[in-house]
């Protein structure tokens, strides 16, 4: 096996087979992050390297900081399945994915501890450094797939990860009281908030109606940038934190 890791850090090759064709001319612009959601690193890593599990990453790092490639980033992996940004359908074509070893919320959720935490920040510094990719396409499985994902989840320290420089993140604004919107609501109001999280990237129809899409992104949003409460409800707090965030955004280029 003559395969060579694309990353300069200390890596372990360990080749899955499921991976295909980029789409031609397909421009790697987006870093999607992942949980693996199973009970152990070495499980995770062989159902990622199972041809009849049809599912892979380019990368997974384990607790201690362990990292392996599993998948050429030239190379299309199967981690994002039916998802959706920013108007692009399918990220698979356009993104990297790194799978993170955690329990995850059917297995016992936990913190991520702080040497695996080095080794995503060093790996997604190096990973958006040399394709360019931008730092408000880091992102949450759950934010391309908010209907059927939660991970990386709420306790995945994206905080800590824009410190050191890899993607978008501003502290929230505190949970307060006041007015807030949830399921069954309608009118302008919703279109507003609808607006802007489709501004953002989610797929959420603009309609006046807070139907189950506008609160599952609603969730996803939360999960990622304000995980003191997940709950679907869009309260000030993550109204003005959505705000913010799109006002600090560079403009598209
Ligand atoms: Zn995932």
């Amino acid at each position: 096996m003559s395969q060579k890791t694309d990353t300069s850090l200390p890596t372990r090759l360990r080749p899955s087979p499921n991976h295909n064709e980029r789409p031609e001319g397909c421009r790697i612009d987006t870093l999607i992050l992942h949980y693996t959601g199973m009970t152990s690193a070495e499980a995770a890593i062989r159902r990622l390297c199972d041809p009849r599990a049809e599912v892979s990453a380019h990368y997974l790092v384990e607790e201690d900081g362990a990292l392996h490639q599993l998948v050429p980033e030239a190379r299309r992996a199967w981690h994002a399945g039916v998802s959706f940004w920013q108007g692009a359908r399918d990220i698979n074509d356009r993104s990297i994915g790194i799978e993170i070893v955690n329990p995850g919320h059917e297995f016992g959720y936990r913190a991520f501890p702080g040497a695996q935490i080095e080794v995503v920040v060093q790996l997604c510094l190096d990973i958006c450094r040399r394709h360019g990719i931008r730092a408000e396409r880091v992102l949450a499985h759950s934010d391309v797939a908010p209907a059927r994902k939660e991970d990386p989840g709420e306790l995945f320290p994206w905080d800590a990860l824009a410190r050191a420089g890899v993607g978008l993140w501003l502290e929230p604004e505190p949970i307060s009281g006041g007015r807030f919107f949830q399921e069954g609501d309608s009118g302008q109001p919703v279109e507003a908030l609808q607006s802007m999280l489709a501004l953002f990237g989610y797929e959420v129809e603009i309609d006046g109606v807070y139907d189950t899409q506008t609160r599952l992104a609603v969730t996803a949003f939360q999960r990622h940038f304000r995980p003191e409460r997940v709950d679907g409800v869009a309260d000030m707090s993550t109204i003005t934190t959505l705000h913010r965030l799109l006002q600090n955004r560079p403009a598209p280029g």
